[in-house]
């Protein structure tokens, strides 16, 4: 059997945009676990929720234990749901994005899912408010609460393919799409290749020069994400 292709897609800035839906929960979640208002604000940007929530904990001088991130997370779930109908709303799916999850979709040497510094429940709430969960297995995903470090986030996402597909998914077989140079390292650390999109806040030279195989200005042309993504 030949060789499937593992496309792993990175969420905020690639394939939407939650329009700051995601700081106000972190105002809500910080209040909510902690009793502190938000004074100050991490950098949010292809870094994971765990990353981010321990900064955020250490900003406010409180210590950033295993069980205040448990809270924090589980407050950020709450708020995400009780909210999750202003994504609709508020936000929007970028160009081209549920035309090319459709179109490898229907490719039988394509397997797709997420790596997203989101925890899993918010990825889904993000995805499915737009109508773009049908088309990517979040079950295999790496996701935000795995680690500070988004390489681990790749590797976990290979291992869960690997586990439910049978085969191995090589790593020049992986590959990583987003719009942050930490979403292109945490790719081509592990070897696995890196795809910029450049819908977020960094400039497609700033993609490159991260090590992306190929930078694409955003999704709106089918045809030429597939031939980045396919190599072809
Ligand atoms: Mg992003």
């Amino acid at each position: 059997m030949s060789v499937k292709t593992l496309v792993l897609w990175d969420i905020d800035q690639t394939l939407i945009n939650a329009m700051g839906l995601g700081h106000t929960w972190y105002q809500v979640a910080l209040h909510a676990a902690t009793g502190v208002r938000l004074r100050h604000v991490p950098s949010f940007p292809g870094r994971t929720e765990m990353a981010i929530s321990r900064e955020l904990l250490t900003l406010h001088d409180l210590e950033a234990t295993d069980e205040l991130i448990a809270a924090l997370h589980r407050e950020l779930v709450a708020v995400a749901e009780r909210e999750h109908p202003l994504l609709a709303t508020r936000g929007q799916a970028l160009a081209g994005a549920a035309e090319v999850l459709e179109a490898l979709a229907r490719r039988e040497d394509v397997v797709q899912s997420v790596v997203t510094g989101n925890l899993v429940e918010i990825a889904r709430h993000k995805l499915a408010a737009y109508g773009l969960d049908s088309h990517v297995d979040l079950d295999i995903g790496g996701y935000g609460s795995i680690s500070d470090q988004r390489e681990a986030l790749v590797v976990e996402a290979i291992r869960l393919a690997t586990e439910k597909h049978g085969h191995d998914f090589p790593v020049d077989s992986v590959v990583v799409l987003g719009d942050t140079p930490h979403d292109i390292t945490a790719a081509t650390h592990h070897g696995a290749i890196g795809i910029g999109v450049a819908t977020g806040r960094f400039t497609v030279e700033e993609l490159e020069a991260a090590g992306a195989r190929a930078v694409l200005a955003d999704l709106s042309d089918t045809e030429a994400v597939l031939a980045a993504i396919l190599g072809s």
